[in-house]
């Protein structure tokens, strides 16, 4: 069966958008709190297997040590320690502390993340140990305002049951892609979103609430129980 994404996307919409604005996405927060290109990728980090929640809090630890502003001169000059301790509520903290000093080794200033080209900037921030592909296109869709579909673990769930992808391990340029594909260019960031909102509240990993789905009446793997 070959699902209408766009469609289903639309419904979507309709069914989660009100809720946008109570969930703490970190993009989302990170314009109310007019938050630096660089703290928006240290949060998008933060949020990594994390609930954005959680990604918050640390996010918050973080700017209140440094009375509201985060710069690369005070994460250089930061013991790991210390840093690792003041995200500790974002989870795997050593490891993500290890990515955001690799951000700032990596970059020469803060200006690069807005003044680089978009392309550039991709090949330089996928390069830095830590940041995958999500992270960049979280960041660049964000900030940047590339047109770009960021492909999370809840994405990927549910548009392979959908059968939009044939895989539950496609590829991630793939995902993207082919979402890029069927989707117009101003639906992308709340397809992103509200996808994400699906995969938690609906179509979870384990015991999917099909008999509850908005959009059961499209999907391929409907009521199949699958644990992905
Ligand atoms: S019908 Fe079930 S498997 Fe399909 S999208 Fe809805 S919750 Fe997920």
């Amino acid at each position: 069966m070959n699902v209408d994404l766009n469609l289903v996307i639309d419904v979507l919409i309709k069914q989660y958008l009100r809720d946008l604005s109570d969930q703490s996405f970190i993009p989302v927060k990170a314009r109310e709190r007019l938050l630096t290109p660089l703290e928006v990728l240290i949060g998008v980090v933060l949020s990594q297997n994390s609930t954005d929640r959680n990604a918050w809090r640390a996010l918050e630890s973080l700017l209140d040590y440094y009375g509201g502003r985060v710069t690369i001169d005070k994460i250089r000059e930061v013991e790991s320690s210390t840093l690792e301790a003041l995200i500790r509520p974002a989870g795997m903290y050593k490891l993500k502390a290890r990515t955001i000093k690799n951000i700032a080794s990596r970059l020469r200033g803060e200006g690069e993340l807005m003044e680089l080209g978009v392309d550039e900037l991709r090949r330089l921030l996928i390069s830095i140990r830590g940041v995958g592909p999500k992270t960049v296109d979280v960041f660049l869709a964000s900030v940047r305002n590339v047109l770009t579909f960021p492909v999370d673990t809840h994405i990927r769930r549910v548009l392979y049951r959908l059968g939009v992808t044939g895989s539950i391990s496609e590829r991630y340029e793939k995902i993207r892609a082919t979402v890029m594909e069927q989707l117009p260019p101003v639906k992308l960031l709340r397809a992103h979103y509200v996808l994400i909102l699906h995969g938690r509240e609906v179509c979870k990993a384990r015991n999917p609430r099909c008999a509850s789905c908005p959009v059961e009446g499209m999907c391929a793997r409907r009521g199949l129980n699958e644990r992905l």
